[in-house]
């Protein structure tokens, strides 16, 4: 690549960088199970490493290579290694990568069906495909009124269901007028920060969002939800719209659908599920009761690129009523004007979510739903679900620690019995150690650490080591 005027593909070098390419993923991955997974750089030291200024002329891909294992690879921390329990796993896997690799290829624009209808179809029938493997809701499906989407993230999931909630508490008229106040939201104290976002960026404004209180289990409580309600309508207020969660951010509390779902219908409201990580589990049959209650739902998120070996970003937007959300988003220029969209004979995603353009996200799901399977993907989910009661058990077995919350799914809530500072110190002698990757909570008001099974490659011996290690490390605490 030396000439002055770049050849965007040049077939040959392209397939020879890619066959390095893929040998450097492979020794990466081979790599991970001992790199530490928590960077230990300074701040800074990557911008440090860089060049002040873009080069002038083509360097070779070699040097570019070289430079990911000088300068990126120890300023990552790891989210693929079979050691990293924070957050959430954000699951990569080489289907999702080719997927994703053809997806840049490909160079699609698909914010109508015309400008790529294999874009559009596709992301429609694998919408569809994984609805039915979660069993969900027929409302949901593209044949009836309903269907499905990819958006970036469920923080984009909830700001759509959210627009669209107040388009029809307002007939249209937030966007038409300009959104005037009034309307109200719920969630419970233990829902995603993004449902924060939402109400702020939607114009419902932090204010108007009620927090409802939770259980002994941090799920949300429906008397307070319905008394809430009631006290809004009372005040004067427009009750909109109310979030659930499948699975809490930080205990993987699960409200309960049936009773909310009741509530929302019988007063009129919204109701969103955000099951961002906990979704991957409707694919189990033993784990669909956490999901009853979802047809009373009007919309529901869940993420793939949390637990479902799809590569961010990958989030799946149902609607029961597409035309619900596409009133509150749909714009029409000219310019955009075309015969398939005017008979009313495609659906143009373009009109369900914030955004014009979007990539050809659903080549990740087709690669992964047909690479790994159904039963490949519930045989992973349930060793998740037996290592996560593992280390529940020996949590619960040593009497210097305690659970804090269930362990429902794949997320482990607990800590040392003792202060809070302990806990901190104990939290920050495992992560320096490199050897695996925890984060933490607060419940309660006490600081609780969370320890989340969800990687690919995770298996007995990486949860096994570290608990000893999270065990060993108690002696270190100077108690
Ligand atoms: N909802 C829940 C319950 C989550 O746990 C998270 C992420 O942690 C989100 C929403 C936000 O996900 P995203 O990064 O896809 O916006």
């Amino acid at each position: 690549m030396n000439q002055t005027l770049p050849i965007p593909f040049d077939a040959r070098e392209f397939q020879q960088e890619l066959a390095q390419l893929g040998a450097w993923i492979a020794s990466y991955y081979a790599r991970l199970p001992d790199l530490p997974v928590l960077s230990q750089v300074s701040p800074g030291a990557v911008r440090a490493a860089l060049p002040a200024a873009a080069p002038e002329t083509s360097e070779p891909f070699d040097a570019l290579l070289a430079d990911l294992d000088r300068i990126v690879v120890p300023a990552l921390t790891h989210w693929q290694s079979p050691n990293f329990f924070a957050y959430f796993p954000a699951n990569a896997s080489a289907p999702s990568m080719q997927a994703e690799l053809l997806s840049a290829a490909l160079g699609v624009q698909g914010m109508l069906w015309l400008t790529s209808p294999a874009c559009t179809e596709l992301e429609t029938h694998m919408l569809d495909w994984l609805a039915q493997a979660c069993d969900l809701p027929a409302r949901f499906l593209s044949s009836g009124r309903g269907g499905g989407v990819l958006q970036d993230s469920a923080s984009s999931a909830v700001l759509c269901a959210l627009l669209a909630a107040r388009e029809r508490a307002t007939g249209g008229d937030g966007n038409e007028q300009g959104y005037r106040g009034g309307l109200t939201a719920y969630g419970s104290s233990q829902a995603h920060s993004s449902l924060d976002k939402a109400v702020m960026i939607a114009g419902i404004g932090r204010r108007q969002l009620r927090k409802v209180a939770v259980d002994a289990n941090f799920a949300l409580n429906p008397d307070d939800l319905a008394a809430q309600i009631a006290a809004d309508r009372a005040a004067g207020h427009t009750p909109a719209f109310v979030c659930a969660t499948v699975g809490t951010t930080s205990s993987l509390a699960c409200d309960p659908l049936p009773a909310i779902g009741r509530i929302c219908r019988d007063a009129g409201l919204w109701l969103h599920v955000d099951a961002a990580m906990a979704g991957s589990a409707a694919l189990l049959p033993e784990c669909r009761a956490l999901f009853a209650g979802l047809a009373l739902a009007d919309s529901y998120c869940f993420n793939p690129h949390k637990w479902l070996l799809t590569n961010f970003d990958c989030s799946c937007l149902y609607v029961a009523d597409r035309h619900a959300l596409t009133a509150a988003l749909e714009i029409s220029p000219a310019y955009l004007r075309n015969d398939a969209t005017s008979a009313g004979a495609v659906l143009d995603y373009r009109d369900w979510q914030i955004p014009l353009g979007r990539r050809f996200r659903a080549l990740k799901l087709w690669f992964v739903l047909r690479r790994f399977g159904l039963v490949g993907l519930r045989a992973l989910l349930r060793r998740h679900l037996e290592l996560a009661a593992a280390l529940g058990a020996w949590i619960a077995a040593d009497e210097r620690f305690e659970l804090v919350a269930p362990v429902t799914l794949n997320l482990v809530c607990f800590r040392y019995r003792g202060s809070d500072a302990q806990n901190q110190r104990l939290q920050r002698l495992v992560n320096d150690s490199g050897r695996l990757f925890i984060s933490h909570t607060v419940l309660n008001g006490q600081h609780v650490l969370r320890f989340c099974v969800g990687q690919g490659a995770t298996g007995d011996s990486h949860v096994r080591a570290a608990w000893q290690q999270i065990a060993h490390a108690v002696n270190d605490l100077n108690i």
